[in-house]
């Protein structure tokens, strides 16, 4: 026997609110309400429900779903998709600034007077534009990496441990990596972020030296080096958001 689904787009208001939802009928005794990671309300409910019935149970859980969705918007991106023209805003360093093209005698891209200035020796288009600026993250990443290295290291050298050799490059998943033959991978991405951020990846991975796990001792060691670490690592994920 198959089971007839069909989904349903519908809404209703609670107070000044308007919750959306996708209705689905299938064979089912009850009705299930869901809220997704990705800000979508799913409503499950038996195959012969009437609306009206439906309609009156979500609203009864309005409150929860409400309170489901806020807590999910705070991981949904705030930054819509760059699409590098002149006008919008790119993070370095935790903070935004404005992005201006122009066309000019060579290409270059320069952070001055709180304005991300990209030249481009031919007429500009986006995709010179973005390589530009992804080198300018790089260049500028492989700097502000080492400083913030050098910054943190102190704490470590006296425990006896070899100095890890640092690595920039750009990853999907993972902030960063310390390989057993002692090389800190760090994503180049993190140097949008604020410096205490990039300090707290570091330290992370330092402490990795010590413990390969996050056991325990490891977050023993971690909370010891920089106690505020969790506020931090929230707002790592905040700015990259
Ligand atoms: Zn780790």
């Amino acid at each position: 026997m198959t089971v007839a689904t069909n989904c349903e787009k519908r809404s209703f208001t609670y107070g000044k609110k308007t919750i959306e939802y996708q209705l689905f009928y299938s064979k089912r005794k009850t009705l299930e309400i869901a809220v997704h990671p990705n800000n979508t309300t799913i409503v499950k409910a038996p195959n012969d429900s009437e609306i009206s019935l439906i309609e009156k149970k979500i609203h009864k859980r309005a409150r929860w779903i409400l309170k489901q969705l806020d807590y999910f918007q705070q991981f949904t991106p705030k930054t819509p998709e760059r699409i590098y023209i002149s006008g919008e805003t790119h993070l370095y360093l935790g903070k935004q600034y404005r992005l201006k093209v122009t066309q000019g005698q060579e290409n270059s891209v320069k952070l001055s007077r709180g304005i991300f200035q990209v030249s481009c020796s031919d007429e500009p288009k986006p995709e010179l534009v973005k390589k530009l600026m992804k080198k300018w993250y790089m260049d500028k990443a492989k700097i502000q990496f080492n400083k913030s290295f050098e910054r943190c290291w102190p704490k470590f050298n006296s425990m006896g441990f070899n100095k890890p050799s640092i690595s920039v490059k750009r990853m999907q998943k993972r902030w960063g990596s310390l390989s057993e033959k002692g090389t800190m991978m760090l994503n180049t991405e993190m140097i949008k972020a604020p410096k205490e951020c990039i300090d707290y990846v570091i330290i992370h991975e330092l402490c990795h030296l010590k413990y390969q796990d996050h056991s325990s001792e490891y977050y023993k060691m971690l909370d010891s080096f920089m106690p505020d670490w969790e506020k931090i690592k929230h707002k790592l994920e905040l700015s990259m958001a």
